[in-house]
């Protein structure tokens, strides 16, 4: 059979093969522990879902327009007024099926061939597959630990090439939790004004947010800036709708109208019915956020307590999202049996089947001495995950 170049210049997650096995243990009756992951593990809140069977049986199950309904636009945009005092206009917003759609209409919808989009690492798993599916070319600048993982605008200009049309911004970040402040946002932004630059902000975990910080989008930091930026959000982490597939975008009223028209020959609108409901879930009772964000605080600190208890293995306290993101290069080194682990997949795979618990390996975020940690999981499932870790890692000595 043949395929595409494009499909060619793809990579296979090279988390997929971890979880297939994790997944093959489990069916075996295996008692596997899984901090991989990457949605919240509560259910979509009550009001949410009671509106989806309302829609149902009020037959609102045909076509919709095809950036959304009216209703839920409206309902974006008073959500950005409200929350991020951002004013749009109903041209300048648009919804897809998922943020992960947003994204990739918008790498469609602005990027050329040889274009460069710079991707700060570590990095959500999807950003650079989607630029290279736009012909584009990932250019990945390394953060560092003692630096929380954020871009500085030093690293960000070095990195700037007359082909650089858009940097990618994850605040709160997946993997790391790291949450730019609005200073930290203001130097960057200077760079973009500098340079034809174009950002994209994606700010899926805007409202996971611990130690009653504020969130800060770099559209805030002035008009000028807000016209350059793209920003992407959606209903899936926040209120626990991973499955219902809403996602929004922000920006310049050309680019949207772009995006809108690839969707039309593509996916067409976003389900009916779960417009319907994100238009509940935007409008409605917030409360349900909340208890969601104590829940992840609690099991966030105990995670990052045990992790940093553990010899060697460095973790940063997470400002927000629900991961948590380790220094496990220490344990890199020979099994008992004497077979070498040689990075984080290998150590993966060692955790995998010699503790029966399942983790991202850092080199699918493009940072291999690290670990990932989801809080999506109960306390007693996380206590017990770390006893395990701690009983196979003692046999690496
Ligand atoms: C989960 C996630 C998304 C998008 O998820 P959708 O379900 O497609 O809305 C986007 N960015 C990051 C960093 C994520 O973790």
């Amino acid at each position: 059979m043949f395929v595409s170049e494009r499909i060619r210049a793809i990579k296979p997650s090279p988390t997929l093969a971890l979880n297939a096995k994790a997944v093959s243990m489990r069916k075996a009756g295996v008692d596997v522990i899984s901090f991989g992951v990457g949605e919240p593990d509560f259910d979509t809140p009550a009001h949410i879902r009671k509106e989806a069977v309302r829609a149902i049986e009020e037959g609102f199950t045909r076509y919709t327009a095809v950036g959304g309904i009216p209703e839920l636009k409206n309902a974006v945009i008073e959500k950005f007024r409200r929350d991020n005092n951002l004013n749009y206009e109903s041209e300048e917003v648009m919804v897809s099926c998922g943020g992960k759609h947003v994204l990739y209409n918008l790498a469609q919808a602005t990027l050329n061939p040889g274009d460069e989009v710079i991707i700060p690492a570590p990095y959500w798993v999807s950003y650079p597959p989607i630029a290279v599916l736009a012909d584009a070319k990932p250019v990945i600048v390394q953060t560092r630990q003692s630096e929380d993982f954020k871009l500085s605008p030093e690293a960000f200009e070095e990195a700037v090439t007359p082909r650089t049309k858009l940097l990618i911004l994850n605040s709160p970040s997946n993997p790391t939790g790291s949450v730019y402040s609005r200073s930290e946002l203001e130097g960057l932004a200077e760079v973009v004004l500098r340079h034809d630059i174009c950002v994209v902000s994606d700010e899926i975990y805007e409202k996971l947010i611990f130690d009653g910080k504020a969130f800060s989008s770099i559209a805030q930091v002035s008009d000028e800036v807000k016209a350059k930026t793209f920003v992407v959000n959606g209903l899936s982490k926040t209120y626990a709708m991973t499955g219902w597939r809403i996602g929004y975008a922000a920006g310049a009223r050309e680019v949207i109208a772009g995006m809108t028209k690839i969707q039309s020959q593509s996916t067409s609108n976003p389900n009916s019915i779960a417009q319907r409901a994100a238009i509940a879930a935007l409008n409605g009772p917030q409360d349900s956020v909340q208890a969601m964000v104590d829940a992840f605080d609690e099991r966030r600190r105990y995670l990052i307590e045990r992790l940093n208890a553990v010899s060697g293995v460095r973790c940063n306290m997470p400002g927000g999202a629900f991961y948590a993101f380790a220094d496990f290069a220490r344990y890199f080194k020979e099994t008992p049996e004497g077979v070498r682990i040689g990075g984080s997949a290998d150590l993966c795979e060692y955790l995998l089947t010699g503790a029966r618990v399942a983790l991202v390996p850092g080199i699918a975020f493009g940072q291999d001495d690290f670990m990932r940690f989801s809080c999506a999981t109960g306390l007693e499932t996380i206590k017990e995950g770390l006893d395990r870790i701690e009983e196979a890692l003692g046999k690496l000595g």
